[in-house]
């Protein structure tokens, strides 16, 4: 679904990603895996082409590199951002019908994709009037996942989710991404909390420097001494 090859992206005369190549399946769950300052956020950007860079990312066969994000959104790719990035100022209900704007979507049909968000986080239907920006960290990445279901993606990427999120709180948003994966959602996972992302993917990618140093199915992974010992804790 997603093909990546040779991406390479500078900031003036940093080099924040060295010919990056990349592969996400449909229905896969592909983890980008990496420490602080790695390049993972600066490959989604590109993926998303909110930055500009070399190289080749096909969707479907498409390319993408040089189209416009409104273009990139349309065709399915959603992105939830790090930091999440929800509308403070507006409600829960509101927030998730932002997620849908760039579809033509019925009262009936909206309603219905809300109700299935507050079914996947019935703490976001408790809250379903609060402004977003008085939510806590947690409360805010359920409503930024949910506001990004809202536009119905055919590839999910979720940048950092478990950023600054309480333990139980990290458990709870990869159960969601869990119940989600069952459904068939293809998804790019980048993430800091190794552990906890190749416990939901299938395949991963280990990112150091701005270049892939390994990639495996994420039961490869967990279990290669190297990757343990960098990112794992054991
Ligand atoms: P984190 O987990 O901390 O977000 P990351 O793996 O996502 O890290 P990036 O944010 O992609 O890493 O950063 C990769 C490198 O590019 C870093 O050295 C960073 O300082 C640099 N960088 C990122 N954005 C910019 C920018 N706008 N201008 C200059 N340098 C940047």
């Amino acid at each position: 679904m997603l093909q990546i090859r040779d991406l390479n992206v500078s900031y003036g005369s940093i080099h924040a990603v060295r010919g990056l190549s990349l592969q996400v399946g449909a229905g896969e769950v592909v983890t980008l895996i990496g420490s602080n300052g790695a390049g993972k956020s600066t490959t989604v950007n590109a993926i998303c082409g909110t930055i500009s860079s070399q190289g080749s990312i096909q969707y479907n066969g498409k390319e993408l590199n040089g189209r416009s994000t409104h273009d990139i959104v349309k065709d399915g790719i959603v992105m939830v951002p790090e930091g999440r990035k929800v509308f403070p100022k507006l409600s829960v209900v509101q927030n998730l019908l932002m997620g849908a704007f760039s579809r033509k979507a019925s009262k009936a049909e909206l309603t219905q994709d809300i109700d299935f968000v507050f079914g996947l986080f019935p703490r976001l239907a408790e809250r379903k009037s609060q402004f977003a920006g008085t939510m806590s960290g947690g409360e805010q990445q359920m409503l930024a996942i949910g506001r990004a279901l809202m536009a119905k993606p055919k590839l999910l990427i979720l940048d950092e989710p478990s950023m600054g999120l309480a333990p139980i709180v990290v458990k709870d948003i990869f159960e969601t991404i869990r119940i989600i994966k069952k459904q068939g959602l293809t998804t790019l996972l980048i993430e800091q909390n190794a552990s906890m992302a190749l416990s939901v993917a299938d395949r991963g990618y280990v990112m150091e420097h701005g270049e892939i140093r390994f990639h495996d199915t994420a039961h490869n992974l967990r279990t290669q001494d190297n990757v343990k010992k960098a990112y794992l804790g054991h």
